[in-house]
């Protein structure tokens, strides 16, 4: 177990590692750390770009800016957008915004592929429109077409949660999120953790 989100003390992020509290995963899972340590060579020029970004645009660039800040630290210069089709406006902006810095950018819709639903085993009532052919949305398309470019930083734009997951799954590049899909929130998930304690009440059970 590990109980990070419970923590008082955070004696990591005091460096106090004396200090550790019970149920503190580097207490439980040291085998975890020594892995750790073993990746940390070959990532060391990610680990310190995103280091160096968070110091200086803190509070400062937006996520889209940080985006760009990285991919220019990192030297990646392909840039590889994957979109939902309900947000094909905003991945039109962002390759733009993308563009006008000099990135090259190559985007690709969710809908890809025009992959009919049936491919899934889906029953019609869990279709959007049941009775009517609709395409399967298919990340792992997405995945391989920026994979196939060549993208050196893929980029997703409200992809919905598990398209998402199969997105990561199969992008052989690094990739990040831009927009992070709610329907209800305009696209702000965490409006319904800020509001857990009113409106959101319904979210936590007994
Ligand atoms: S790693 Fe340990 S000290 Fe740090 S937040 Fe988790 S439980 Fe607390
Ligand atoms: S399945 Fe998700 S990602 Fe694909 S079009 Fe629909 S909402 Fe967008």
């Amino acid at each position: 177990m590990s109980h990070c989100a419970y923590c008082q003390e955070l004696a990591c992020s005091h460096m106090e590692p004396d200090k550790l509290p019970i149920g503190c995963p580097m207490n439980t899972c040291p085998a975890a750390y020594e892995r750790a340590e073993g990746h940390m060579e070959k990532e060391l020029a990610l680990g310190a770009w995103s280091a160096r970004i968070e110091a200086r645009g803190y509070c400062r660039w937006t996520r889209i800016e940080e985006i760009m800040e990285l991919a220019r630290g990192m030297n990646w210069s392909h840039l590889g957008v994957a979109f939902c089709a309900g947000l094909k406006q905003e991945a039109r902006v962002t390759a733009d915004i993308f563009r006008s810095h000099g990135f090259r950018v190559s985007s690709v819709i969710c809908k890809t592929g025009a992959v009919e639903k049936a491919r899934l085993a889906l029953a019609e009532e869990d279709k959007i429109r049941p009775g009517q052919p609709e395409a399967m949305c298919y990340p792992i398309a997405q995945a391989e077409v920026l994979n196939e470019l060549g993208t050196d930083f893929n980029v997703t734009v409200g992809l919905c949660v598990g398209h998402d997951s199969l997105f990561f799954r199969y992008s052989k590049g690094p990739a990040t999120v831009l927009v992070a899909k709610d329907r209800v929130l305009a696209h702000n998930p965490v409006g319904a953790i800020y509001c857990h304690a009113s409106y959101y009440r319904r979210l936590t059970k007994g």
